[in-house]
């Protein structure tokens, strides 16, 4: 948030209390009372106290008082909407702390394999995309799961070729760290045998002939994307709008968008131009490891340029590291494969210290990409070199992903006040988890994998994001798993790490008040409290009134961003 952002946040606030003090106390009979009154819920503040309410007063998208259903009475007016919540739970509006809504949105829109079984639906999704998209010069798209295509997740362009011979296809893993293309995007690409690895990814290939095989890892992917005409403002916008009305609907009002450049952040002012972003929005903007230290000016401007409104650019992306189970996330110790790689480490770590030290002093929070032991230790030195030259400036540094933690960092995460930043979905034993990074790190290491109940009792600070389009951007179905460690479609695993499990208030506090802070945003957002921002959620059960594998079936009824419904009728309650 700019400190612009700040002071207008306050005059706001500062007028609502006014208001409210005017027709409470000169007019009590005429007076038209809060805009609308929700009561008889049982409502989970998220305050300092963690204490319940009954009923919230809403005026002028603030809320003017959470308290008894008799309290709420003296704010009921000639105006009022009245809303009877009928012992319903509400909790302010959730927030996700990394995800990717631009592309999520446009590739939702575009051949999507995601959720699909295997190889046999693959095939019949591409074949029917082509089919009913004959004029569509580049077949893009994604979500497949690199556990379809066994150790190493790389999957065969002859596969794509069979399908869609004549035009290019090239399709991104659900995690985004691979693309898989097809022959004649390898020639448009110019990707022959003789193209060197880029120094972070790797073109996979054939180990008899060495022809690439299809699947570009990590930074190869760029010798690819440089040629996929871009996209327009248009369908950018149509891609925002479709995660939109899906984040509303989860009951999420906030959101980190975890790599945004100057296209991204056009796209949600023009957005927010058009009325239609009813999200307060934290843009991670793009460190390019290509380029040094010269970038900074340019993201300055960015941040000064699009700081406004609900849009706030004052963050910065690094990427630390890649996958673990493409053997690119950087480890302290190598991978039990044949190579004894240990990964790669994107930016190198003296560098990293410096670029983390300047953009902390100029403002920044910097919000890292870290899933290796080695890349997460030198995202902590790099903040800890920070806070030694510049002293603590409060920015709120974050990791996100954290998959392996050395045992040795979990207590810097509280020491530094560097947020855990975990997608909870990621905690149980899934495919990519038992075949294909279990058998290459091994038994030992993978005790420390999502460590999350550790970092909280060292100290530090949850906060949770779905990284859709990765993973489902439900934010009830990463509670659970939170709280369970198994698959939300299967309470009859085995919890992975049990001794891993975080509480139900821990989970919710990660989605709200703490997802707040690394938003920074917690004195406007994160918590029911009087003068903040009236961004709030009915569900249709009391998640404190239910057994955890029944937590992903919650669903939200109604939800408030800055006191208007935008997902929900509050009338068909
Ligand atoms: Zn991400």
């Amino acid at each position: 948030m700019t400190s612009f952002n700040i002071r207008a946040r306050l005059v706001l606030v500062a007028c609502a209390a006014s208001f409210v003090a005017a027709c409470g106390g000169d007019e009590p009979a005429q007076a038209p009372g809060a805009d609308a009154v929700y009561r008889n819920g049982r409502i989970y503040t998220v305050d300092a106290e963690r204490s319940w309410a009954e009923a919230v007063a809403v005026s002028g998208g603030r809320i003017v008082y959470v308290g008894s259903n008799d309290g709420a009475d003296a704010h009921i007016g000639s105006g009022t909407q009245v809303v009877d919540l009928h012992g319903r739970m509400m909790l302010p509006g959730l927030q996700d702390s990394h995800i990717h809504p631009i592309g999520g949105g446009v590739e939702a829109s575009a051949c999507s394999l995601n959720g699909l079984p295997g190889l046999p639906e693959y095939r019949t999704a591409i074949a029917e995309y082509a089919a009913a998209h004959p004029d569509v010069p580049w077949i893009l798209g994604g979500g497949w799961a690199m556990s379809v295509f066994g150790p190493g997740g790389s999957p065969d362009r002859a596969i794509i070729d069979e399908l869609v011979p004549d035009r290019p296809v090239f399709l991104t893993s659900q995690d985004g760290h691979t693309g898989w293309a097809n022959s004649v995007a390898l020639d448009i690409a110019g990707i022959t045998k003789d193209t060197p690895d880029p120094v972070d990814g790797r073109i996979d290939r054939d180990p008899e002939t060495g022809e690439p095989s299809g699947a570009l890892q990590e930074g190869a992917m760029k010798l690819m994307t440089r040629h996929i005409p871009a996209s327009t403002l248009e369908d950018r916008l149509a891609g925002l709008r479709y995660s939109i009305e899906m984040l509303n609907g989860y009951g999420i009002t906030a959101i980190q968008d975890a790599i945004v450049d100057e296209e991204a952040l056009a796209t949600y002012k023009a957005m927010e131009d058009r009325g239609g972003l009813s999200l307060h929005v934290v843009g991670a903007i793009w460190w390019d490891r290509d380029r040094g230290m010269e970038q900074v000016p340019e993201i300055i401007a960015l941040r000064d340029k699009y700081s406004h409104g609900e849009i706030d650019a004052g963050t910065v992306k690094i990427m630390q590291d890649g996958v673990m189970e493409n053997y690119t996330a950087a480890m302290l110790e190598p991978y039990l494969v044949p190579s004894g790689t240990r990964g790669i480490p994107m930016v190198e770590p003296a560098l990293l210290r410096k670029v983390v030290t300047r953009l902390d002093a100029e403002g920044f929070q910097v919000h890292f990409h870290a899933i290796g032991d080695a890349a997460i230790r030198q995202c902590l030195d790099a903040v800890e070199e920070a806070l030694l030259e510049n002293g603590q400036l409060g920015h709120r540094h974050h990791i996100a992903h954290l998959q392996l933690i050395d045992p040795d960092d979990i207590p810097r995460f509280g020491e530094l006040d560097v947020v855990a930043n975990f997608q909870p979905l990621w905690a149980y034993a899934d495919p990519y988890i038992t075949e294909l990074t279990i058998p290459f790190i091994g038994e030992e290491r993978a005790r420390w994998m999502y460590p999350i109940k550790s970092v909280q009792d060292a100290g530090g600070r949850i906060a949770f994001g779905s990284d859709w389009s990765v993973s489902s951007a439900n934010p009830y179905h990463e509670m659970e798993t939170a709280i369970t460690r198994k698959s939300s479609e299967d309470s009859d695993m085995d919890s992975f790490l049990p001794e891993q499990r975080i509480d139900l208030e821990t989970a919710i506090a990660a989605f709200t008040i703490n997802a707040a802070f690394v938003n920074r945003n917690e004195d406007d957002t994160g918590s029911i409290e009087t003068g903040k921002s009236a961004d709030l959620v009915v569900l249709d059960q009391n998640l404190f009134e239910i057994e955890p594998a029944d937590i992903s079936e919650t669903r939200a009824l109604l939800t408030l961003f800055e006191g208007r419904p935008v997902h929900g009728d509050p009338a068909a309650l």
